[in-house]
């Protein structure tokens, strides 16, 4: 009997020490190394998208399966590698920290802390890579997110869930577009992520504290890879920062999540791509280019409610070259997102900011996300700008013009001065739509072009001290019913401004 359960005990025990034997662990050595990637020889289990190892603790990933070695990318500075190392294999996909530790703080593309704020204590992990929601899982875009940016608001309105590309030249005020719309969310129930990608590291220093001083850091993740790190952190990055949004979204939050800028990413996929040896495509841009922004950009959704109807927002920024939107990577992108907001730069430099091309500029589903209030005023100005650019060209040629057109481009005039918009000055949604309302029914028009902004600013004041139930209602979705009273309000704050700018009174106001 002992001898038969001493034997038993023999076999389990050498069954045992054949499951350590089988789970050994699978190691690999490096045979390439250079230029922030490695190919290594041994790695035969390994998965696409798999974490591995180095031996000085560097975290790599792999991205070429081949016959008889795998390609990685390394997520840091690669010097201290060198031919002949070990790389272990860490059995999963490529992760991320998630959750609220994250608020406030600035990180690397690998969510390690970069500022001077100690440790993130993250309890959890998302992988960087994730499936989109599935048709069934979303529901339409229908609350707006407000970008406190006039223009914005009123020609191209941005629903949540939705995807409206930035996009223009160097230096067309893309960033600062971005970084408005998130110092607009303070007190909103929105959370931001700037993913900065390939940028100078004294411009994210710079954005950082902007948005320390108007204290949107609270409610914003900065994650950033900029222009000197390796191209593998810039290719990962906005996939790990959107893996942080869907952790908000999976808990029925909204997220704001800004890419700042797809250009570069791709630059860093194709540097990374010619470097692994695949294919190089047309602009030597490898053949799944458009994938890497369509899977991107898919992520971004409005969840169904059985979900907890939870959002992510996408602004995604793409720089042009002289203003050409039909170049290889704008033309995607454009056609991956749900509108565009075009930047561009002769505006700029005549001093319209922010220079918004309304002509090119659409948001395709943010109508629907509009205010009711705002639809109501928003409506015309489109046209009537529209109609003011075209005469204007057209009157540059010739002193005769009729009356109507005269009244035209007098009011074009005042839409082009009202819709410009200093820096970290966002307008809050009831203001905008009392001040468009004003617009089109001609309050503005016997007013002279370089008392706009003054008048407009009073008019604010004068809101925002006696009429904050008005506000309020707008603000809550209400239409405007009272067309009267808002005339009444109109026609007092017009009449004493004049007054006290020696401006005659007389001038009608009701068109
Ligand atoms: P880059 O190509 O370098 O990324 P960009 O397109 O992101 O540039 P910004 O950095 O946002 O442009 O802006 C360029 C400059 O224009 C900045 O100095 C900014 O202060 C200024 N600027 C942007 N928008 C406005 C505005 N509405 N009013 C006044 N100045 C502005
Ligand atoms: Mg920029």
């Amino acid at each position: 009997m002992t001898l038969e359960k001493d034997f038993t005990q023999d076999v389990i025990d050498r069954i045992k020490k054949y499951q350590v034997v089988d789970k050994m662990e699978e190691v690999g050595t490096v045979s390439y190394i250079g230029d922030g990637i490695a190919f290594c020889k041994g790695l035969d289990q390994a998965m696409y998208g798999e974490m591995v190892e180095f031996m000085d603790g560097t975290i790599g990933m792999v991205q070429n399966l081949e016959d008889n070695q795998v390609g990685i990318i390394i997520f840091g500075s690669y010097e201290h590698i060198h031919e002949g190392d070990i790389v272990h294999r860490l059995y999963k996909t490529m992760e991320v920290p998630v959750g609220s530790a994250l608020l406030g703080r600035v990180v690397d593309s690998l969510g390690r802390p970069i500022d001077d704020l100690g440790p993130i204590e993250s309890i959890s992990f998302r992988p960087v890579e994730a499936p989109a929601p599935g048709i069934m899982e979303r529901q339409s875009v229908k609350k707006p997110l407000q970008t406190g940016i006039k223009a914005i608001d009123s020609l191209v309105p941005i629903g949540r869930g939705q995807r409206e590309l930035i996009i223009g030249d160097r230096k067309t005020g893309k960033t600062s577009l971005a970084i408005d719309t998130i110092l607009n969310q303070r007190g909103k129930d929105m959370i931001c992520i700037y993913v900065a990608i390939g940028q100078k590291e004294s411009t994210v220093k710079n954005i950082v504290k902007t948005l320390n001083n108007y204290q949107a850091l609270p409610y914003t993740i900065v994650m950033t890879a900029s222009a000197s790190k390796p191209a593998p952190m810039l290719y990962i990055a906005p996939y790990a920062a959107t893996a942080m949004a869907e952790e908000f979204m999976y808990q029925g939050k909204h997220v704001l999540i800004i890419y700042d800028d797809l250009s570069k990413q791709a630059a860093a996929y194709r540097e990374m791509s010619l470097l692994l040896k695949r294919p190089p495509g047309r602009e030597a841009y490898p053949g799944d280019i458009f994938y890497l922004h369509s899977r991107l950009l898919e992520r971004s959704a409005k969840l169904s409610d059985e979900l907890g109807g939870g959002s992510i927002t996408s602004l995604p920024i793409v720089e042009t070259q002289a203003g050409d939107i039909s170049a290889y990577i704008p033309t995607n992108v454009i056609s991956i997102t749900d509108g565009q907001i075009f930047l561009q730069s002769d505006l700029f430099f005549s001093g319209v900011r922010p220079a918004i091309n309304a002509g090119l500029s659409v948001s395709r589903v943010g109508g629907s996300a509009q205010l009711k209030a705002m639809k109501q005023v928003s409506g015309t100005l489109r046209l009537d700008l529209a109609s003011y650019r075209e005469l204007e060209a057209f009157s540059s040629f010739g002193s005769d013009i009729d009356e109507m057109t005269a009244r035209q481009l007098n009011r074009g005039q005042r839409i082009v001065e009202v819709l410009k918009q200093p820096l970290h000055h966002p307008v809050r949604a009831g203001v905008q739509i009392v001040n468009f309302f004003a617009l089109s029914h001609g309050f503005y028009d016997d007013i002279p072009l370089n008392l706009i902004q003054e008048f407009e600013l009073e008019l604010t004041d004068h809101l925002e001290r006696n009429e904050m139930t008005l506000l309020k209602n707008l603000e809550n979705n209400q239409a405007i019913s009272d067309e009267e009273a808002l005339q009444e309000i109109l026609s007092n704050v017009s009449r004493s401004f004049k007054l006290s700018h020696n401006l005659s009174v007389e001038a009608g106001s009701d068109e």
